[in-house]
């Protein structure tokens, strides 16, 4: 069976919900935890934004409530998905980048940051923000809070700031692979939990048999699908953007015509 379909996600948050667990938003995760098990699906919309809006569906259909965060890019920021989200109930929160888009220039980075705050505060009452990786910046978006706080913007929570990852048992989706930290640049956590995961139905039988932590915070990115055509043409991108990826740690040559393809295609 392919991994990383809508269906696939549903066998998950259905797994869940049988093993009792409650879904909450990264905003209730920070403001009202849930006493026992508890789960939270955070999705960084970094592309693909129509994918969002099904991954959205998806969940409200089962009654789930998620947190989706939204880039300012426009493969990431298209209005009448994130109204759409909106409607069906889910959070949505500001994926920010606003350091790397600066060049490191603090002072342009709050105010952009400020500026795109309130444009999605258009959208939703938005209280939480998380930072977007930036591969291929020298500049890591979190040094933004250096010498700020979340509360001065009437924020409550910010995922790689906010969370004791001791208590929370962290999940991501990243190349394809619930194992694929290693292709991971900034947006690693060390988590202590001793979990390890390739496919999702490793994970769902983990929930099955009650050997998977009470809490967790699940990041699931915007490349599930149903599509056979999109599912294929993904999977073959991101195979050869892991390796270079590995690569590029290792060749600066590799490493600068990676940026240079990921540029490009932010900009096109
Ligand atoms: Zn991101």
């Amino acid at each position: 069976m392919r991994d990383f379909t809508l269906k696939s996600y549903q066998s998950l948050l259905v797994a869940f919900q049988q093993a009792g667990y409650r879904f909450q938003t990264f905003e209730e995760l920070m403001t009202n935890p849930a006493e026992g098990k508890s789960v939270v699906m955070r999705h960084d919309v970094d592309e693909l934004a129509w994918n969002a809006l099904k991954i959205a569906q998806l969940e409200s259909k089962l009654g789930v409530r998620a947190t989706f965060f939204f880039r300012i890019v426009k493969q990431s920021n298209v209005p009448e998905v994130i109204e759409q989200i909106v409607k069906l109930g889910h959070e949505i929160g500001y994926h920010y980048e606003d350091l790397a888009l600066a060049e490191g220039d603090e002072t342009k980075a709050i105010k952009t940051f400020e500026e795109n705050l309130s444009y999605f505060r258009k959208y939703y009452p938005v209280k939480s923000v998380c930072m977007h990786g930036s591969s291929t910046s020298k500049f890591d978006n979190r040094l933004l809070w250096k010498d700020h706080l979340l509360s001065d913007f009437g924020l409550v929570g910010e995922p790689y700031l906010s969370v004791d990852f001791d208590k929370v048992f962290y999940l991501t989706d990243t190349g394809y692979a619930w194992d694929g930290g290693k292709y991971a640049t900034r947006d690693i956590v060390e988590s202590g939990f001793g979990l390890k995961f390739h496919s999702t139905s490793q994970i769902v039988e983990c929930i099955k048999t009650g050997g998977f932590p009470e809490k967790a915070l699940i990041l699931a990115h915007t490349l599930w699908t149903d599509s056979w055509i999109q599912w294929y043409g993904l999977h073959i991108r991101e195979f050869f953007r892991n390796n270079l990826k590995l690569l590029a740690k290792s060749n600066p040559i590799v490493d600068r015509f990676y940026k240079k393809i990921v540029d490009f295609y932010w900009k096109k």
